[in-house]
């Protein structure tokens, strides 16, 4: 697994920095400029490097293995500790870190650094000419990754992850939480690129993959799983009955406007459908190890529409349920009632923060109780019916 560099594990961080820097400069630097890089000088450059703005990630197996460095698309600081060469670990620490970047990764290396040039330009890295002069014969040579990342994923905190689909207007997001024994990937979404090898380079634990309704943008990626959960009320969608039409769900991928993967093609973009190996009903608990989620069945947006919840650590996982945006619920297959019901619902939990199906991540808790006040005025006014519209309400809109 990853760790985050900070206090806590920055001696050890800093040794393998310290070690590993040692290790691959002696060869053209004098003995007294390496010994200079003690683990206590390294240190100081890792918490520095923090306080400007980078993160800094240590692979964990067995002891930790190396560390990397992110801040937007650059990574640097890829060490791994010398006695742990040649065992791949550089390779999942690069793989880790690109998924961290946003945009397209870029990195420095040094000119003499046949080694370093080699193992990029196997992973998938081109030298773009761009170069920094550090002495007369000593400078670093830019590469840069020959692919764009269609999804981006941030660590929400050490075990959860979000993977994210920016690139499109959906900006549908999924959830990984990793627990001692097993994985939850909370929805797939679009399918239009491989969500599965995302989640292989976070974790290597088995993953259950559930759905929180059968919307095409949620199911999407299922594909790339062999064993999928759903809601007893959506089972009969995902197994073959998705209430719209494949033409229609592709110009709604296709109104996203976007650059779609060069390995997608629209033409062969089907609605999922396959068999659940589990059902989801209200109130089941999956155990990750170590790790609890319940199961809150919220219709409304759809028959069988579940949230997820954490206790522990008060995370709604909010689905289409509650998010900044446009609440739907005007299709035949949306219920409103239903919906302020499941918003009730939700308000009686303790919530410490939101994380919703699409758009800003930001979403204050207070949208709880500003979405049930909403839906209190609605039908006040005779308003909560199919039929009449959308309604504006600041931070999200209820179309009926
Ligand atoms: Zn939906
Ligand atoms: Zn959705």
């Amino acid at each position: 697994m990853f760790e985050l560099v900070t206090e806590k594990n920055v001696d050890i961080a800093a040794e393998i920095h310290s070690l590993s820097w040692k290790e691959s400069h002696r060869s053209f630097c004098s003995e007294e400029f390496v010994q200079g890089h003690t683990i206590e000088r390294q240190k100081q450059y890792i918490q520095n490097e923090i306080e400007n703005g980078k993160t800094f990630y240590m692979l964990i197996e067995d002891g930790a293995k190396g560390i990397v460095s992110v801040k937007d698309n650059l990574i640097e600081n890829l060490y791994v500790s010398p006695s742990e060469q040649h065992k791949g670990h550089g390779t999942r620490l690069i793989k880790y870190a690109e998924l961290m970047c946003k945009g397209i990764t870029i990195l420095w290396i040094l000119s003499n650094n046949e080694v370093a040039s080699n193992f990029y330009k196997k992973n998938g890295y081109n030298f773009t000419g761009n170069r920094k002069f550090l002495n007369n014969n000593l400078f670093e040579l830019e590469m840069q990754h020959e692919m764009d990342n269609w999804f981006t994923v941030e660590m929400l905190d050490e075990t959860t992850y979000v993977i994210s689909e920016y690139k499109h207007s959906e900006e549908t997001h999924c959830y990984l939480l990793l627990g001692k024994e097993k994985a939850l990937l909370i929805d797939t979404g679009l399918g239009v690129a491989n969500i599965k090898e995302v989640v292989d380079k976070i974790t290597s634990l088995p993953i259950m993959v559930v759905t929180t309704h059968g919307h095409w943008d949620h199911i999407g990626g299922h594909r790339f799983f062999e064993e999928f959960a759903v809601h007893e009320e959506e089972k009969e969608w995902i197994m073959d009955k998705f209430p719209l039409p494949l033409s229609v769900v592709k110009q709604n991928l296709l109104d996203g406007n976007c650059d779609f993967p060069k390995s997608f093609d629209i033409e062969d973009y089907n609605i999922f459908s396959g068999i659940p190996q589990q059902i989801l009903q209200d109130g089941d608990e999956i155990d990750l190890g170590n790790r609890k989620v319940e199961v809150l069945h919220t219709p409304g947006h759809s028959p069988g529409h579940c949230c997820f919840y954490e206790a522990e650590k008060g995370y709604l996982y909010s689905g289409d349920l509650i998010y900044k945006g446009c609440l739907d619920m005007f299709y035949p297959t949306t219920n409103p009632e239903l919906f302020a019901q499941s918003i009730e619902r939700v308000s009686k939990f303790e919530v410490k923060r939101i994380l919703p199906g699409h758009h800003s991540l930001d979403v204050p808790v207070e949208i709880i109780l500003n979405i049930k006040n909403a839906f209190l005025s609605l039908k006040k006014d005779g308003d909560l019916e199919q039929g009449k519209g959308i309604f504006e309400f600041g931070e999200f809109q209820i179309h009926l």
